[in-house]
């Protein structure tokens, strides 16, 4: 090795290619992704996701983040045998978008022996969301972000995939970046007590509901995303045309530029919000602050509004 290459920390024989600044390692290509994988488990066993039979549902959309998901925790099965994983994938009916995002999703279940399930919108609730979104233009009952409303209905169509396959548990990728962002976004929207809601694990709400658990809230989006560089997995990079969330860009640029000057800051946040979160869920108590009876999102109505535009919609 050169002089002016840096060795890993970990290994300490080959050359590093990445520098954690929040830890301040250097990293070879090896032990990095060996990192990503032994952080995850540790997440699943801290917040204690699954037990050691789960029928796992993950949701796989076909980007970096749920890819890199679905390639971790084929890795943590391997000590698992008695566990089982199942990718679910959405299909909302976005034309030009969708239809490359479920042939990757489909070819990284294969590579991974990983039985694949697709649950469409269309299916589900009679409509793509390119149709919805025409359709409710200019309804005033709508004051909802395509995002906003299109999550919802992402939520329960994954819902009912899990339940139909009989999952215990329902992955997703959101990352310590997402999370961070949501923290944030729930402030500025003056909705503070949904972050009582949004866990690593989910309550036991409904039988109806399959809790959902999230692996990788503690891993920074930059690495997920390495993650699927270095081990070279297929994944989606064309944005939604409809991800126009200006609020979450200004969070998540916002975010970046703080921990680019004080690298840890989001796990700060992050653990700060964990810290004080039963004292969230105590007032949101108070404050009448429930789940959906349909899809266990946050309401002070017994059905939440969007529950309630689906109903409308039909
Ligand atoms: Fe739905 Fe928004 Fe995701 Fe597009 S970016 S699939 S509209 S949630
Ligand atoms: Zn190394
Ligand atoms: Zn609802």
């Amino acid at each position: 090795m050169s002089d002016d290459t840096t060795v890993c920390n970990v290994c300490k024989r080959r050359e590093a290619f990445f520098f954690r600044s929040y830890s301040g390692m250097s990293l070879c290509k090896r032990c990095f992704t060996q990192s990503i994988e032994e952080k995850t488990r540790a997440t699943i066993a801290k917040y204690q996701m699954f037990k050691f039979d789960d029928k796992i549902a993950v949701a796989v959309s076909g980007g970096k983040d749920s890819v890199s998901l679905l390639h971790v925790l084929a890795e943590v099965e391997l000590r698992h045998p008695k566990a089982q994983l199942v990718a679910v994938t959405v299909d909302e009916g976005i034309k030009g978008y969708r239809d490359e995002a479920l042939k990757i999703a489909a070819e990284n279940c294969e590579e991974l022996d990983v039985d694949h399930c697709v649950v469409s919108f269309r299916e589900l609730f009679g409509y793509t969301f390119d149709q919805m979104v025409k359709r409710l233009k200019g309804e005033d009952y709508v004051k909802l972000t395509p995002c906003a409303s299109c999550g919802v209905l992402r939520r329960k169509a994954l819902n009912t995939a899990a339940r139909k396959i009989g999952a215990d548990k329902l992955a997703t990728a959101h990352t310590l970046d997402d999370e961070t962002q949501t923290i944030l976004l729930n402030i500025l929207h003056g909705d503070v007590l949904r972050i009582a809601k949004e866990k690593p694990v989910t309550d036991e709400v409904h039988p109806k509901l399959v809790r959902r658990i999230k692996p990788f809230c503690e891993i920074p989006e930059r690495e997920t995303a390495l993650y699927a560089y270095v081990r070279g997995i297929r994944f989606q990079s064309a944005p939604c045309p409809y991800a126009s969330e200006a609020l979450r860009n200004d969070a998540r640029m916002m975010l970046n530029r703080m921990e680019e000057k004080h690298p840890g800051i989001k796990f700060t946040i992050f653990k700060s919000i964990e810290k004080i979160r039963p004292a969230i869920e105590e007032t949101a108590r108070k404050e009448g602050l429930g789940e959906c009876i349909e899809c266990g999102e946050p309401t002070t109505d017994k059905i939440c509004r969007t529950c309630q535009l689906l109903k409308y919609m039909k």
